[in-house]
């Protein structure tokens, strides 16, 4: 039987309410448009994200939504509309606001029969999200994954040349001394490996904010002399010296032993790899609250500028001298939090041409 034409009308509202409350429960923005890119529907989201207290029907998209691509180059919205002949969705826009701030958005547009009937008229849904918190998650798995290989890749050379070399002996003369001692260094350095994974999950825990630093005694005089010993080889292979000055009154230093090595691992690797002559002098004074730790070197130095963002993520001097060296520019990115875990001073002290020095206070921790 057909519906008389009050009756009609009346199940419409009802549906129209119905639609109405369920795209208002919704946590995403909604927002439908017409043909002509005019709004038609919206939710309370909606106004959330578009940071607006109403929006009049019939208000043409453009001037609600303000998409900026990653270059901060403006995308008009009704382009996007406009192309959408299927569902499609984006994760790589921005949203501007009127003061200049902006979120990562997740903008989804389909197209869709609106309003009843058969020949119901043509428009568009939009959902918005805000993913400017999924987004920096994202970038801080990426940047972790660049931290992780970069530190990694030098422990796992070694390993490997000393594993080949164990094998060639092996298979040439036999010498098992000299196969043991490649082992040995081998194994040495996957037991570090193991040390710096550990190092490196505790770092992205300390990122977000949950890391607690068990601070032991460290003997100073043993872990400088220890360094000692692992890095002269390579500072003969490039013909330099590798010097230690001890403090005859050093102690213990309350801290993260690990941590501590790491750090100065970092600047003494550096100050070799960047050294072209003379050599590098590792040296330590102690005070009442902590140990000053100092890498020296007489290679190719700073310039002024550069030693302003030596710290930052990537960063690499342009100097011919740096790039005909490998790396990433994450090392002292990496040193310069592991300071902050521990309460440290990092200082600076360079001249081009002429030589750096790195040093760290570190104090007693509790
Ligand atoms: P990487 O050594 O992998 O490039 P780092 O974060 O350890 O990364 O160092 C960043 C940059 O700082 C280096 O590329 C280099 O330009 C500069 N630098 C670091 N240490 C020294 C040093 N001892 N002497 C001169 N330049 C240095």
């Amino acid at each position: 039987m057909a519906l008389t034409l009050k009756s009609k009308k009346s199940a419409e509202q009802l549906d129209h309410g119905r639609l109405t409350s369920l795209i208002n429960s919704m946590a995403d923005a909604v927002i439908a448009v017409d043909d002509k890119h005019k709004v038609v529907v919206y939710n309370g989201a909606a106004l959330d994200i578009l940071d607006v207290n109403n929006i009049r029907a019939g208000t043409g998209i453009d001037k609600l939504i303000y998409p900026i691509d990653s270059e901060n180059q403006p995308v008009p919205i009704c382009d996007l509309v406009s192309a959408a002949t299927h569902p499609t969705t984006n994760r790589d826009l921005r949203l501007k606001y009127k003061d200049g701030s902006t979120i990562n958005l997740y903008l989804s547009i389909a197209p869709v029969h609106l309003g009843y009937g058969e020949a119901g008229q043509q428009g568009y849904v939009l959902l918005l999200r805000d993913i400017t918190r999924e987004k920096s998650l994202e970038e801080e798995r990426d940047e972790f994954i660049s931290v992780v290989s970069h530190e990694l890749r030098t422990p796992i050379a070694i390993a490997e040349g000393n594993i080949g070399n164990a094998e060639f002996i092996a298979g040439k003369t036999g010498d098992i001394k000299a196969i043991q001692a490649a082992l040995k260094e081998a194994h040495h350095q996957v037991l570090f490996l193991a040390d710096m994974i550990n190092d490196l999950a505790t770092l992205s825990r300390a990122e977000r904010g949950v890391l607690e630093i068990e601070p032991e005694g460290i003997n100073v005089h043993d872990l400088l002399t220890e360094l000692q010993s692992n890095y002269t080889p390579q500072a003969a292979a490039k013909n330099l010296t590798f010097k230690l000055e001890l403090d005859p009154k050093l102690e213990l230093l309350q801290s993260s032993k690990l941590y501590v090595r790491e750090v100065l691992q970092n600047f003494i690797t550096n100050a070799i790899k960047y050294t072209q002559r003379g050599g590098v002098t590792l040296s330590a004074k102690t005070s009442p609250k902590g140990v000053t730790f100092y890498v020296t070197d007489t290679g190719i130095g700073l310039s002024k500028p550069d030693q302003e963002k030596v710290f930052d993520k990537f960063f690499r001097s342009e100097d011919f001298r740096t790039r005909e060296t490998g790396g990433t520019g994450l090392g002292l990115y990496v040193t310069a939090k592991l300071a902050r875990l521990l309460h440290a001073e990092i200082n600076l002290e360079s001249q081009l041409n002429h030589g750096s020095t790195f040093s760290i206070f570190i104090p007693n921790l509790q």
